[in-house]
């Protein structure tokens, strides 16, 4: 199968996203067909596409594995040049004021980091699509789902992009319509906030007991002078540069000697329209303690991308036939633990155990949704998700309340003091401009950069002359309402300054500089108005390449 133009193209397996999810389940998918225990499925028939040009180019490094699906999946891995940074070693977790740091050790063990290892997530990816290849997996990059094909109530596949349209949506001279990617079985692994899981969610009302939160992490990987930190140690912080308000907190990984992880993650759920992520990072590498860290070393890349923090009460109902969504895309991330690479392994290889049902004839495939569904609850993914099943929920109403519903959660084994905590849309709790006052920063380009150079770091680039992917559905409520109630938030959340506000002779508008997108998504989900909407572009993205 190609996908290259307005063909029709039929696939048994369809998988679209080539990360730990979706490859983990075209590999073990491959493993059982040549096992023959998938009916007459052979490992060709299973097609993963992905958006990014190259496995690994949408995947910034720097992550803590908990190897417990790998484990399952390769056994063999070390022995199959499984490409470890280093095991964990040292793990801390600080409260930092401005100036101080304290550690806060009975809690660290929250994170369960024992037995985990700190990776680089690109390499890990480049890795198992490799696996995945010499299994006979067809491995399609470049390709991206643009919609779900709907058929008698049931998700029949995928049409990609269309390539080669004008800048105003028209044909133009090498226009290419989409191709319609028809899989027996679909599996979306797009990662969080998925165009396709979202248009899944909605057309079919499968939203979980809670809305889905999520959570941005900035992240920065640097070359620093080796010997400042032994490699595998492990930090986490709470508190500063965050308001109290605010749920998120820090982290530095020691990948090597003198490479270094390090970055943010913030709440999509804070209140203060006023606040820019892209300047608390700063301020963060601003702490003595960092800055200590980072001095005379040099910033290799950039990146942002949002991750599901809703938890357990979060997850999509499963129930369309022909489809299921696994991973990130389905909100399977332990926040507790503050982990979900191996969760969305583990999702992606019970889609795989499903799926293979369905082939041999064990699962009819209208029953494959309620199958996988099965499936998961009764494997230790599920009971991990359910100890944590209420931790996040707490951390709505700010960081100290969230700690001490945290110790709740644990002492109560996840149940607090009634069986679900609900929760809100993030966008939902954005409140009218506190400060007044934008966070100026300024740079010193050493250790602490603009938004221009830190875009610069991320690699990434869309082609000149597509149209632009993200659109804003109604532009006079920027004017007439956003700006007046929030003070277009927009030109601060989003991490790499792809809106700008302007005003001259024609008005003011938004600047829309699309080619800067990382593709984290974080406009489309704090937009107070819902009026953002990120569709998937012909081309281009982050260039993160593994290092
Ligand atoms: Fe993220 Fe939206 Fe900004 Fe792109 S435009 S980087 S998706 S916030």
């Amino acid at each position: 199968m190609t996908a290259a133009t307005g063909e029709r193209l039929e696939t048994p397996v369809l998988i679209v996203g080539a990360g730990p999810a979706g490859l983990a389940c075209a590999l073990r998918l491959a493993q059982l067909a040549a096992a023959g225990t998938a009916g007459t499925l052979s490992p060709d028939d299973i097609h993963v596409i992905d958006k990014a040009y190259a496995p690994g180019m949408h995947t910034l490094s720097g992550a803590v594995l908990d190897p417990v699906a790998l484990a399952e999946l390769v056994p063999d891995y070390a022995e199959q040049g499984f490409p470890f940074e280093a095991p964990v070693s040292e793990e801390r977790l600080l409260f930092v004021t401005k100036r101080r740091t304290w550690r806060i050790p009975f809690a660290e063990r929250l994170f369960g980091n024992d037995g985990c290892h700190l990776v680089a997530l690109g390499k890990v990816v480049q890795w198992l699509a490799a696996q995945a290849e010499a299994a006979g997996v067809n491995v399609l990059m470049g390709v991206g789902g643009a919609e779900l094909l709907i058929e008698d109530g049931r998700v029949a596949g995928v049409r990609t992009v269309d390539r080669g349209r004008n800048p105003d949506g028209t044909p133009g001279t090498q226009f290419e319509p989409g191709a319609e990617l028809h899989g027996r079985v679909t599996v979306l692994a797009e990662g969080a906030y998925g165009s396709l899981t979202q248009q899944l969610r909605e057309d079919f009302h499968l939203a979980g007991d809670n809305p889905q939160v999520y959570a941005l992490g900035l992240k920065e990987l640097w070359d620093v002078p080796a010997g400042r930190l032994r490699a595998g140690t492990v930090w986490h912080s709470l508190g500063y540069p965050l308001d109290p308000s605010m749920y998120g907190g820090g982290w530095m990984y020691a990948l090597r000697e003198d490479r270094v992880s390090l970055g943010l993650v913030v709440g999509l759920h804070y209140p203060d329209a006023a606040f820019d992520p892209h300047a608390a990072l700063q301020r963060y590498k601003r702490h003595p303690r960092v800055s200590a860290l980072l001095e005379g070393g040099r910033l290799l890349r950039y990146g942002a991308k949002v991750l599901p923090a809703g938890g357990l009460w979060a997850i999509p109902k499963a129930g369309v036939p022909g489809v299921l969504a696994v991973g990130d895309a389905a909100g399977y991330v332990d926040m507790q633990r503050m982990k979900g690479i191996h969760l969305a392994m583990k999702t992606g290889m019970l889609a795989a155990d499903a799926a293979a049902g369905v082939f041999s004839g064990a699962v009819d495939v209208d029953e494959l949704p309620s199958d996988f569904a099965a499936r998961v609850r009764t494997s230790w993914a599920w009971s991990e998700m359910w100890k944590a099943r209420n931790y996040h929920q707490g951390f709505s109403a700010g960081l100290y309340r969230g700690l001490a519903h945290a110790a709740l959660q644990l002492v109560t084994r996840g149940r607090g003091v009634r069986g679900r905590y609900p929760d809100h849309p993030g966008h939902e709790r954005l409140m009218p401009n506190r400060t007044g006052t934008p966070q100026a920063l300024v740079p010193d380009e050493q250790v602490t950069f603009s938004r221009e150079t830190s875009v610069f770091h991320s690699g990434t680039r869309h082609e000149e002359g597509q149209p632009a992917h993200l659109l804003i559905a109604e532009p006079g409520i920027c004017h007439d309402r956003c700006t007046q109630e929030f003070g277009n938030p927009c030109t601060r959340f989003c991490p790499a300054g792809v809106y700008e506000w302007q005003e001259d002779p024609s008005g003011a508008h938004a600047k829309i500089n699309a080619a800067n997108c990382l593709h984290c998504k974080t406009c489309e989900i704090m937009d107070p108005y819902r009026n953002i909407r990120w569709t998937v572009p012909e081309n281009g993205g982050p260039r993160y390449e593994a290092m």
